[in-house]
């Protein structure tokens, strides 16, 4: 296969675990090891729902620093396909991104499509956003479909509970996830070699694998791992809607089943801000806590810092990004809506405390004039700035832990 660039290496030698160095209260600050790097965390994940994180080359994407990246099944499923990814590759090779990926199950998204979707205790079917077709998603397909696209840490296909929904129904659903779960792990453990990564760093070679008179495996650079560990990691969804009972049992019951780290999911669904946080904290003292625990799609700048200080992992949101594209931007100042009139002969940068490149280089008033004129460039300046926003925050974040300080946010200021 033609290989552009260099081939996107990853370290088959890494060991899959999760270390917590330090705690503050209930926050944790660890590392997490993926075969595409070491994740500090908590961590907050940059949202590339297309294998692209809208508008911000994959360069100045790993100059703004994020150690992982999310994408999402559901719409790289339906465009360009799982095979064309993988035959790729898998996402590393496809979009030219050496560092680590999460991908979600699609079962949010499938969820999303309330109207165009069908569940059966077998899978769920479906109609395409983009042009009504008919598809099927199951615990093996998706799966195999996380597999193909090779992210780092896949996730089991879960039913996220609407929201509001009566306590036999959530037991239904959560038992439906649960059940779920299990048939995702099987699937896993029997597929997990089928990973598209190609081996590289130090360990690359252009020879087939196979065994040299020392032992050791030599690699081809676009063969396919081939030991027995996979070294992709599935991690469990924790369902049971708003119900504190059923999501210890939920918990309970997805440890049993046994993934090297456990999300929080089916919460942003619609729920009052201090409800999500009562069941995030209540789920979470039925976590172990020697794995990573990943809060799904959250949140505001406040909100990561909360929930880091409460001891989650990991998060992901479309927030900085769908924000930025929106003139909303997140500053140590408060929010800016960066369309206002007030800002046309501002000479400030956007936010006198960010080391950001935007905010190093250009006027408010500049970057007011680009988004009033829809300029493309209005909306990759505004992205590069949001999301170095949210990684300082985290850093400043897992500094606070380091030193035994409760991390909080300092600037709740609206302007
Ligand atoms: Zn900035």
């Amino acid at each position: 296969m033609k290989s552009f660039g260099h081939p996107i290496p990853y370290n088959p030698q890494v060991s899959r675990t999760f270390n917590v160095q330090t705690t503050t209260g209930p926050a944790r600050r660890g590392q997490l090891a993926t075969p595409h790097g070491t994740i500090e965390t908590p961590v907050f994940m940059p949202v590339g729902t297309l294998a692209t994180v809208k508008g911000i080359p994959q360069d100045l994407l790993e100059e703004i620093g994020p150690e992982i990246i999310l994408s999402n099944t559901y719409h790289l499923f339906l465009r360009p396909g799982v095979e064309t990814v993988r035959k790729l590759g898998g996402l590393h090779g496809f979009m030219a991104w050496p560092r680590a990926i999460l991908t979600d199950s699609g079962g949010f998204q499938v969820f999303s499509l309330s109207d165009l979707r069908k569940v059966k205790e077998e899978g769920v079917t479906f109609r395409s956003h983009l042009d009504g077709s008919s598809h099927f998603l199951s615990p093996e397909s998706s799966m195999a479909a996380q597999i193909g696209l090779g992210a780092d840490i896949i996730m089991a296909f879960d039913e996220c509970t609407e929201h509001p929904a009566d306590a036999r129904r959530t037991r239904e659903s959560m038992e439906l996830t649960l059940r779920w779960a299990a048939r995702c792990k099987k699937y896993f453990e029997e597929h997990k070699r089928e990973v598209p990564w190609k081996a590289g760093g130090a360990a690359a070679s252009s020879q087939s694998p196979e065994k040299s008179a020392t032992g050791d495996w030599q690699l081809k650079a676009d063969s396919r791992w081939p030991t027995a560990d996979s070294r992709q990691l599935l991690f469990g969804i924790i369902q049971g809607g708003m119900n504190l009972a059923l999501r210890k049992e939920s918990a309970e019951r997805t440890i049993e089943i046994g993934f090297p780290g456990y999300a929080i999911g089916g919460l942003s669904v619609g729920e009052p801000r201090d409800l999500t946080r009562e069941v995030v904290e209540a789920t979470l003292q039925h976590l172990p806590v020697d794995k990573p625990r990943y809060l799904m799609g959250v949140g505001t700048p406040e909100e990561i810092v909360e929930y880091a200080a409460m001891g989650i992992d990991m998060m992901d949101c479309v927030l900085p990004t769908r924000a930025a594209r929106h003139g909303l931007l997140f500053t140590s100042e408060g929010r800016i809506s960066i369309k206002q009139a007030r800002y046309a002969q501002d000479e400030a940068p956007l936010d006198p405390k960010c080391p950001c490149r935007v905010c190093q280089r250009y006027s408010r008033a500049y970057l007011r004039h680009l988004y009033a004129a829809n300029e493309v460039l209005a909306q990759v300046l505004n992205t590069v700035h949001n999301l170095s926003f949210y990684l300082d925050t985290m850093r400043t974040v897992r500094q606070s832990i380091s030193l035994g300080d409760t991390p909080r946010f300092p600037h709740t200021a609206e302007r």
